[in-house]
């Protein structure tokens, strides 16, 4: 079997960063599933389906036309029916209708087999909110990221100032707040560790830090 290391927890917390950093480590797959909700909620606005139309959402996921190409530089493109949307799916408004599209049981069904079919050799680091609990139960090791919800508005402010986008405080922060409560509440696979998964609160950490943490239990 694949080993499969998963990275859930709430946005924020440095998953995307520190699942990159061991992926390019140990120079196995990446999964950020995250993405696949945002590409599901983009793909649906390019559309015009309303996000609350269930089964037209539900379609929209199931044909969904993506690739994911690794650059020279281990950046990822992510492309949506042959248009490299790696900064379109980035943007707060496509995060949030991501939330909304992720509580959506239908389309949570249609993801599921794509982001099992990530996990090949070498290995596989799986990012998102319920790697650990639904879509990987096997996994050699389940981390689950935390940080305070101040902390990551931050860490956003911080990301999309580097991508060039600009945004406000107060708003990310509730943004997130929205998001963490829709995301622990949903009927289906909420956001919560799994059971054997270990808790790292990251709030006062580096990532550098949490990298060698993490390193150091993939080594027991
Ligand atoms: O991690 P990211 O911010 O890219 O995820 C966008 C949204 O997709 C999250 O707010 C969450 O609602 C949803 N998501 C999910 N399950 C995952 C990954 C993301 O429900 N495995």
């Amino acid at each position: 079997d694949v080993p499969v290391v998963t990275l859930d927890g709430p946005g924020g917390a440095g998953k995307g960063t520190i699942s990159s950093m061991l992926a390019a480590n140990h120079r196995w797959h990446l999964l950020d599933s995250g993405a696949l909700y945002r590409l599901t909620a983009l793909a649906a606005h390019n559309h015009g389906v309303d996000v609350a139309d269930e089964a037209a959402v539900a379609h929209i996921a199931e044909t969904l036309d993506v690739c994911f190409l690794t650059e020279a530089d281990t950046s990822v493109k992510v492309m949506l029916e042959g248009q490299d949307v790696s900064h379109a799916i980035r943007q707060e408004a496509i995060g949030n209708a991501a939330s909304v599209v992720a509580s959506i049981p239908a389309v949570r069904d249609a993801l599921l087999q794509r982001q099992r079919d990530f996990a090949i050799g070498p290995g596989l680091i799986a990012d998102g909110r319920d790697m650990g609990t639904t879509v990987f139960p096997a996994a050699v090791l389940k981390i689950f990221l935390t940080a305070s919800a101040e902390e990551r508005a931050r860490r956003r402010m911080n990301q999309l100032q580097l991508a060039g986008i600009s945004a406000n405080f107060g708003s990310l922060l509730r943004d997130i707040q929205v998001r963490d409560e829709r995301d622990q509440n949903r009927s289906v696979s909420p956001l919560k560790p799994a059971d054997d998964a270990i808790v790292l609160d990251t709030t006062e950490l580096s990532i550098p830090d949490v990298v060698a943490r993490i390193e150091a239990l993939l080594d027991e």
